[in-house]
Formats: C-alpha cells, structure tokens, sequence
C-alpha cells in the first residue's frame, strides 16, 4: 500500500536499512510487516531505475514476499 504521510511520501518502493531489504509497496504483503519498520530505518525511493540506490546500496535483498518472481 502506497503511504502518503512521513517517511513514505507516496514513493512505491520502501528500503530497510536496518536489515537492507527493499519492499515494493504497491505489491506490499503482511509478512512484510512495513508497519513494524522503525521510520528511522525507511529510506524510500520512487523507481529502481534510480541510480542512487545501487550508489547507496550496492549489496542488498529484494524482500521474497512483495519482490518475489515478476
Ligand atoms: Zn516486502
């Protein structure tokens, strides 16, 4: 589910830093406990396509719940 309020922003995909998983929102699974992440923890981003986040990430998890086989 896309979130419109802090730190979401409306972005669809929502990276973890305190375990480096990238979620999809708009795929978005209970398991994924999205509500659960400490705010502090969220960096979130509007496409994949941005550069910045292999720049900021170069090693990380797509989540196998929201982010599994396309
Ligand atoms: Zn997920």
């Amino acid at each position: 589910m896309i979130r419109k309020q802090y730190p979401f922003f409306y972005k669809r995909y929502a990276y973890d830093l305190s375990k480096n998983v990238l979620h999809d929102l708009k795929n978005e699974k209970d398991e994924c406990k999205i509500n659960e992440m400490d705010e502090e923890d969220i960096e979130m981003y509007s496409s994949l396509n941005e550069g910045s986040l292999m720049l900021d990430h170069p090693v990380h998890t797509k989540c196998p719940h929201c982010m599994g086989e396309e």
